[in-house]
């Protein structure tokens, strides 16, 4: 589904994504952990093309996301990207924050935009929610916004960069248990977190990033078993 061939990318002469390879299948959940500043979020940006690569291909479905031919508005239809900071419009409420990709890039009907924003509102638990602006909405709720505002566009692949880091301790769960349903649901997703019980819990796959590159990859539990000897392990004892 995706696939990291060698990715370098450069920031001027600092070199922030040093050959990385992976490969995220249909429904997998992988998760991104790591310190920060390691590349994290560059490399889930490659993914819609929103960094550019020096070296190396991304390729989603087979298809190299640099291509010249490549439609670069249709991939990132396909692929919903949930931010740390809200990137709610302040301006419209809940559901018209959903309704207008479907009514300006789908072109649904206003009354089916609107069914179809109150059933994703249903899934995250905000129906009460549909008419309040974005401002009236706790950071936890405008989360869940944002998020059914990605999975209303029916994406294929899911990319979340942080999506609680922001929030306040009592908001995290209600979020990562979206993040949770969703995953279940056969969802592909990568997730940057630091939350460790979520990836503990969810992940097919961890990545410990380091500097630029992917120094350890594991399942949760085979990476428990070598906590000791490895990085990764410590780094997870240290935050979980
Ligand atoms: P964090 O956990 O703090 O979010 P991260 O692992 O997501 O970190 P990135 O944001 O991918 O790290 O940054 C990787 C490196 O690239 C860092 O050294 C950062 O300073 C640098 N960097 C990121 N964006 C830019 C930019 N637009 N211009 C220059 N350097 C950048
Ligand atoms: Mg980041």
């Amino acid at each position: 589904m995706i696939r990291f061939e060698n990715v370098d990318k450069w920031f001027g002469t600092l070199q922030v994504l040093a050959g990385i390879s992976g490969e995220v299948s249909r429904g997998e959940v992988k998760v991104l952990v790591g310190p920060s500043g390691s590349g994290k979020s560059t490399l889930i940006r490659t993914v819609t093309r929103l960094e550019k690569i020096q070296g190396g291909r991304v390729l989603v479905d087979g298809a190299d996301v640099a291509a010249r031919g490549l439609d670069i508005n249709r991939l990132r239809q396909r692929i919903g990207f949930v931010f740390q900071a809200y990137n709610l419009f302040p301006h419209l409420s809940a559901l018209g924050n959903i309704t207008l990709g479907l009514t300006k890039l789908h072109g649904l009907s206003k009354a089916a935009a609107r069914e179809r924003a109150m059933e994703e509102l249903a899934r995250v638990g905000l129906t009460e929610k549909a008419n309040e602006m974005p401002g009236l909405l706790s950071g936890g709720q405008r989360q869940r916004v944002a998020i059914a505002r990605s999975l209303a566009m029916d994406p294929e692949v899911m990319l979340f960069d942080e999506p609680t880091s922001a929030l306040d301790p009592e908001m995290v769960g209600e979020v990562l248990a979206a993040m949770k349903r969703l995953a279940a649901a056969g969802m592909t997703m990568i997730c940057v977190t630091h939350e460790i019980g979520f990836a503990r819990e969810v992940a097919d796959e961890i990545w410990f990033m380091e500097t630029g590159r992917v120094i350890e990859r594991g399942k949760p539990a085979e990476l428990a078993g070598r906590a000791a000897q490895s990085r990764l392990g410590a780094f997870l004892q240290k935050v979980g």
